[in-house]
Parts: structure tokens; C-alpha cells; sequence
């Protein structure tokens, strides 16, 4: 029988995640975008005397990241509509959509300790044949399942998408040990005739393809940079348009993928790689980190390399 995907179920309600229903909606497949219970109110709940128990307050996470879907330039929706398709909940009242879906994806923070044990209650949640996959960045694929049943790794991979989702064409696909092959052929069929990515089978390496030879190019030419002295305006003008990027060149790129993003990502291949050329290339540079202490993160927190107008 051929398998499809009637429904999805998005666990993770952030950047990424919202991103992934968004795209899900866009191509008519209904989903549940689930986050987290709040552990206190804000202010703003407690004048309206909600109370942790109120289901406004439970599904907040959830209901934030759909009210900021609407909002998002570029928009994250084809039509303001296509945002019917997502149902945001929480992962204590509404557990048994994971049973409904046929495939559940993880979005929730870059820990390997937090998506293992999220698996772990996932695993005896999910329907048989569920497809089961993380957006991780880095975390190993294969780290990320220790410990799950041979059913539940069988139906296990890494789903990489790219911020923001509506307009990056990859989707990484990262088969564990114990992947089902005919899975991971449905997944880059599926990834590319009803999501119209372009898809990319990677090994469980360290931030696996895209974001390994991208972090490097990055750093290269910033400490290129700091060597040469040159200013940003400068490094931007070489490595925008004129090598056959349309927009965004370096410091640009770094302000929309967020400082901190890309400090966490050159972090983790310096401290997984084992070739010292490479271990040197990933070392951030002190006013990089000193940005991200300032909470100069780009355009999400408003001032990065460029101020955000
Ligand atoms: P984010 O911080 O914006 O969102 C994470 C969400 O997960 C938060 O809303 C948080 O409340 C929720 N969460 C945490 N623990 C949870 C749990 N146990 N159950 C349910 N929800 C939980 O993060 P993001 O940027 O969306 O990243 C999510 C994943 O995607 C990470 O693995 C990240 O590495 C990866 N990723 C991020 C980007 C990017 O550009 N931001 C790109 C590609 C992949």
C-alpha cells in the first residue's frame, strides 16, 4: 500500500517549527503545532485572570507562534487562510494527536538530552508505521535514538529544513543506522514532489552537509576579514551579488541566521572534528561572542552586524 501523509504532528513551536507547519499548511496538509506548558503567567495573563490551568495559557506557546506566523515578512503563508490548517496544543493535554499523525517532527532546542528523552515518550505514543524525524542542525541522528526499539529507529531520520522555511529549497535528509531505505526514498519523494524541496541524503556527520560548508565559508572570510582590517560594507560588497548571491552576503547572512545560531553550529563542528585544520577554522572570534553576550543576535533581536530598520 502506498503510504501518505494525511496529517502531521509538529512538536516545538518556535522559529523552526512554526516555519514547517507553515509549509505544511501552504501544501494542504494539516498539522498540530505543539509546544510546551507555560510554568508561570504573565503579566498580561494574570490581569485577565487566567490561571495556569486555562487552556489560553497551556496552549500559549503554540497560539503565539500562529498569531507570529501572520505576521512574518516575507509572509510565511501562500494565503493568511492556509493558518486554519494548524491546531497548536501543548504536550499535556493533547498527547494523543501524536497518534493521529503519520509523521511527527521534532523542533524543539538543540540538546541532545531533550530530544532523547522527547523520543522516548514519542515512542510509545506514535501509530506503528508513524514517520518519526528531528530538525536538529547537529545533534547525531544516531545519539538521538539510543535506547528506542529496532520498530521505532526503522522509522526514524533527520529532516533538516532551512530558515525560513517557505523560501529555503534544501531539506537535508539523515538516515540513522537502522532507517528503512524504502523510507527514506518515500521521504525524498515526498520532500520534493508535495513540499518542492530539493533533498539531499547526508550521513550523520557533524552538522551534517549544508550548514558544515556553510559555517566554514563564513568563518573564512570573517577571519579573513579581521586579518585584512576590512569593514563590514567592504566584506559584503566582495561576497554579495558579485559571486552570485542575489541579496545576502556575509554579514547579512549572519544577522538573518542569528549570531547565536551560528556560534552554537561553529561550536559544535570545533568541538566534534577531529582534523586540527578544521578545529582552527571553527574557532569564533571574540567579538562574535562578545555580540551574542550583548544579545546582538541580527535581525530576531534587532541589531546584529546591520540594525534592523
Ligand atoms: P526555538 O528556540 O525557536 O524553538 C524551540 C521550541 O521548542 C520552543 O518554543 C520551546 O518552548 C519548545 N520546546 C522545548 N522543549 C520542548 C519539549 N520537550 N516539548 C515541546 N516543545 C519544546 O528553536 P528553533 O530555532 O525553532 O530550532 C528548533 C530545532 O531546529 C533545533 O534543533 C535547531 O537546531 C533546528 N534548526 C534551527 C534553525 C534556525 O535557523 N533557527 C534552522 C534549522 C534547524
Amino acid at each position: 500500500m502506498k503510504r501518505k501523509i494525511r496529517k502531521v504532528a509538529v512538536i516545538g513551536a518556535g522559529v523552526m517549527g512554526s516555519g514547517i507547519a507553515a509549509h505544511l499548511a501552504n501544501v494542504g496538509i494539516p498539522c498540530y503545532l505543539l509546544d510546551i506548558v507555560p510554568a508561570s503567567l504573565t503579566e498580561e495573563e494574570k490581569h485577565k485572570g487566567y490561571t495556569l490551568s486555562s487552556p489560553e495559557v497551556r496552549n500559549r506557546f503554540a497560539d503565539r507562534a500562529i498569531t507570529g506566523l501572520l505576521k512574518q515578512k516575507p509572509p510565511a503563508l501562500f494565503v493568511s487562510e492556509n493558518i486554519d490548517r494548524i491546531t497548536p496544543g501543548n504536550m499535556e493535554d493533547h498527547l494523543n494527536c501524536l497518534a493521529e499523525a503519520d509523521w511527527i517532527i521534532e523542533a524543539i532546542v538543540e540538546n541532545l538530552e531533550a530530544k532523547q528523552s522527547l523520543f522516548a515518550k514519542i515512542e510509545g505514543l506514535r501509530k506503528a508505521d508513524a514517520i518519526v524525524s528531528s530538525n536538529t542542525s547537529g545533534v547525531s541522528i544516531n545519539r538521538m535514538v539510543e535506547g528506542r526499539s529496532k520498530e521505532f529507529k526503522q522509522h526514524f531520520m533527520g529532516t533538516h529544513f532551512f530558515n525560513p522555511v517557505r523560501y529555503m529549497k534544501l531539506l537535508e535528509i539523515i538516515p540513522c543506522e537502522e532507517t528503512d531505505p524504502e523510507l527514506v526514498s518515500f521521504m525524498c519523494e515526498f520532500g520534493e514532489k508535495t513540499l518542492g524541496k530539493g533533498t539531499v541524503i547526508c550521513k550523520d556527520t557533524v552538522n551534517f552537509v549544508a550548514n558544515r560548508i556553510g559555517t566554514y565559508g563564513l568563518m573564512v572570510t570573517v577571519q579573513e576579514m579581521v586579518k585584512e582590517g576590512l569593514r563590514i560594507d567592504q566584506v559584503d560588497a566582495l561576497t554579495g551579488p558579485v559571486i552570485g548571491r542575489p541579496k545576502s552576503a556575509t554579514f547579512r547572512t549572519l544577522d538573518i541566521v542569528g549570531l547565536d545560531t551560528f556560534v552554537h553550529v561553529a561550536n559544535n563542528v570545533h568541538e566534534n572534528v577531529t582534523d586540527p585544520h578544521e578545529k582552527e577554522m571553527f574557532v569564533v572570534p571574540n567579538f562574535m561572542r562578545e555580540m551574542v553576550k550583548r544579545g546582538w543576535l541580527g535581525q530576531k533581536s534587532g541589531q546584529g552586524f546591520f540594525k534592523k530598520n
